[in-house]
């Protein structure tokens, strides 16, 4: 995909997981790209296999966001690229569930959105070219039971997605969401834990449950999903935008 030599590609979360996919493979078509996260070392760990920048950042606090862009871009140029890939997924019934665990889930997985596509939004329109993504979910799309505030926090994404397409329509910058189902990811372990936890399941019985959803009875693998970032970024889907892709099996 040569239209992305040199592009200037920002990934949150891409110390692990989806986003260290998508480090990989945005690296390897030859864009220039920054990943931001928390955690130092698995940021080093990616950064180390594909040439990326890493800079630590909180994707919930705005100015830690502005912080690392300013330095993103003193090296990489203006930001071309937006990956809202970082993300958090608590489960609890809804009658335990506190105001708190609400507002992190949105602060996560809305505000960390929100921050990350509007401190890009300034490069891409001054280039009247860009591409804003999200990692949303298919708990963007339809409900899962236990994950209610992950849940909606993911609707939102979409509901976002949506609107800021339309907004941006005549700039040459296109907005979407990518919507996967369980995908193999540290999150997905932490998920499979979580079940054993409650239930009594052994963890194949709770990875069993989880597959079971997706008609194709399988995980979506993480290449599956930067493949799809890669294609929503390139040239020839300028003409898709406030779209929530589902790289489900057919679940939605
Ligand atoms: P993961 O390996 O746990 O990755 C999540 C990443 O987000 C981590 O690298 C984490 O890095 C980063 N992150 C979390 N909170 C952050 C914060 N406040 N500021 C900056 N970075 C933060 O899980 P994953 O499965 O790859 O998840 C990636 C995305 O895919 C998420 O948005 C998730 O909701 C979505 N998704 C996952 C699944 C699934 O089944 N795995 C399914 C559908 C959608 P630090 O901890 O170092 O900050």
């Amino acid at each position: 995909m040569t239209e992305l030599v040199g592009k200037h590609v920002v990934v949150s979360g891409g110390g692990s997981g989806v986003g260290a996919e998508i480090a990989r493979q945005f690296a390897s078509a030859g864009a220039k790209v920054t990943i931001v996260g928390r955690r130092e070392s698995p940021l080093a760990g990616i950064a180390g296999q594909t040439g990326a920048l890493p800079l630590m950042c909180d994707v919930t606090d705005r100015a830690s966001v502005d912080k690392a862009l300013l330095k993103a871009r003193e090296i990489n140029g203006p930001v071309a690229v937006c990956v809202a890939n970082a993300g958090a997924a608590a489960s609890k019934p809804f009658k335990r569930m506190t105001a708190d665990d609400l507002a992190a889930m949105m602060a996560v997985n809305v505000t960390g959105v929100f921050n990350l596509w509007q401190a890009s939004l300034h490069d891409m329109s001054e280039n009247n070219w860009g591409r804003m993504l999200a990692i949303a979910s298919t708990a963007g799309l339809k409900g899962y039971e236990y994950v209610s505030g992950y849940c909606a926090a993911k609707h939102a994404v979409i509901g976002l997605t949506r609107s800021l397409s339309l907004e941006l329509a005549k700039t040459g910058i296109t907005v979407n969401s990518i919507c996967p189902g369980f995908i193999e990811t540290p999150m997905l372990q932490l998920s499979i834990e979580n079940i054993v936890g409650e239930t009594g399941m052994s963890r194949e019985q709770a990875a069993n449950a989880l597959k079971a959803g997706n008609p194709m009875k399988r995980f979506i693998q993480v290449d599956e999903v930067a493949a799809a970032a890669l294609w929503l970024a390139g040239e020839q889907t300028a003409s898709i935008t406030g779209q929530a892709l589902s790289i489900s099996g057919g679940e939605v």
